[in-house]
């Protein structure tokens, strides 16, 4: 245990969480939108489609999401409709009728929608895209605002997974962050899902927000524990108020300290493990015979923007407002600024904001990080360049690593090691180049 505090604490250092790479700071307004579009219109085979729902009830003062509060529902038959219209303009682009394997619904909260606007929203992506049978579909659900007939609206697509917000069940905590949401409510949350055969079910839990203590976050995780979800996410709290002002509110009650974080989230995994849970790496936890270890040991565990997902190859298409695509070879994001989203559409224009054409360098290297992120292991010779020439620098630093049991290191490669898999980010960072003059939250 000790040597695990030294090990967070010599590691705890500002770097991405790699949901992509380049990081979406790397994003640009410059960047060549027609090219954008095209690299988008090759890659109709296999898609994820993203929807982005940025409507919330109120604000959790914690959250880095991109969502604004909704208290007029008719904002959201807006939205629907600007929805609805983004696709047009791609189907007038040339989009025709893609074949996709996973939809994704976040936010936001997407149960925020009622049940007619969620039957649109189905009956929209219907007409425009084929749905695979076996498309693994999935929401992002807020217990506070969930409902038997929501639910039902979501099940009219097929969904097959959902993944709940908790954070936290302590009042105080609740109260601190704005967001309360009793433990009753996720018990319903839960049993509601899986009444109506929702299998996979995910829940998120925070740690190191304010009030946070041993004590409390032991009773959270318990709480958390009684709901026996498939898959747990727990998010380290990053505080980065220069984004997120409203963060600055939760100032005004102790914020649990960098050597407490660590405590807790030691607490957390280790009564994770004790429960049975495996630990995929970074945030996330799940159950044995759950799709995403099944992915880790098949080499088909894949991570975007959503997080960690169980298939690999797909391009991500995203619609709505903010929301980030992703081809092989590029990133596209939408307008974060809803009347620029609204103006775009409206006068016949694709609503992507910036982008990224990835070059041949930024090729390999989000390779070699996915690799890290994904399989856990890097073999010199899979990415086409003369990898102990270009690398290195970073193969020089790898020794450091495996001297604190992070990695091994093979004669034509390396891979982590079930320690290594708290420091995934940092391990990735050797070979990130673009780390320079950006500001990111803490690895641990
Ligand atoms: S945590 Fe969820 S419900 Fe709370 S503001 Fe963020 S997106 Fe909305």
């Amino acid at each position: 245990m000790q040597d695990l505090k030294r090990l967070i604490s010599k590691y705890s250092t500002p770097g991405p969480r790699y949901t992509s790479y380049p990081t979406a700071l790397y994003f640009t307004e410059d960047e060549n939108m027609q090219r954008l579009k095209e690299l988008a219109l090759d890659s109709q085979q296999q898609l994820s489609l993203y929807i982005h729902i940025p409507f919330c009830k109120s604000l959790c003062w914690f959250c880095g999401c991109s969502s604004s509060v909704c208290a007029d529902l008719a904002k959201i038959d807006e939205y629907i409709d600007l929805l609805e219209a983004e696709l047009d303009l791609w189907r007038e682009s040339g989009l025709n009728k893609p074949r996709v394997r996973q939809i994704h619904f976040g936010g936001g909260t997407p149960n925020l929608m009622t049940k007619d606007q969620t039957l649109r929203i189905n009956d929209i992506i219907k007409r425009r895209f084929e749905i695979d049978p076996e498309a693994e579909i999935s929401c992002e659900f807020d217990p506070r605002t969930l409902t038997d007939e929501k639910v039902q609206a979501f099940m009219a697509l097929g969904l097959n997974r959902a993944s709940i917000g908790i954070q936290d069940t302590n009042a105080d905590v609740q109260k601190a962050i704005n967001r309360i949401q009793p433990q009753q409510m996720n018990v319903e949350a839960v049993n509601c899902l899986r009444s109506k055969g929702i299998k996979s079910i995910n829940c998120d839990i925070i740690y190191g927000l304010p009030l946070q203590t041993l004590k409390t976050f032991s009773k959270t995780l318990d709480d958390l524990m009684s709901l026996q979800p498939d898959r747990i996410a727990l998010f380290g709290y990053a505080h980065v108020p220069w984004v997120k002002p409203s963060q600055k509110i939760l100032e005004k009650n102790p914020l649990p300290t960098s050597d407490e974080k660590v405590e807790l989230f030691i607490t957390a995994m280790k009564h994770f493990e004790g429960c049975g849970y495996e630990y995929i790496g970074l945030d996330h936890f799940a159950k044995p015979q759950d799709s995403l270890i099944e992915a880790r040991k098949n080499g088909t565990l894949h991570r975007n923007f959503q997080g960690y997902s169980t298939m690999a190859g797909l391009d991500t298409f995203a619609i709505g407002l903010t929301s980030i695509s992703d081809t092989k070879t590029s990133y596209r994001q939408n307008h974060k600024d809803m009347r620029l989203y609204k103006e775009s559409i409206q006068s016949g224009r694709l609503p992507i904001s910036k982008g990224l054409i990835l070059t041949a360098d930024d090729i390999v290297r989000r390779g070699i990080i996915m690799d890290i992120m994904c399989s856990l292991k890097v073999d010199y010779n899979n990415y086409g360049v003369d990898f102990k020439t270009v690398f290195a620098d970073a193969i020089e630093k790898l020794d450091s690593l495996r001297d604190d049991g992070l990695v091994n290191v093979l004669d034509n490669g390396f891979e982590v090691t079930p320690l290594g898999r708290l420091f995934l980010r940092n391990i990735a960072m050797l070979f990130d180049n673009k780390l320079a003059g950006k500001r990111y939250s803490k690895t641990l």
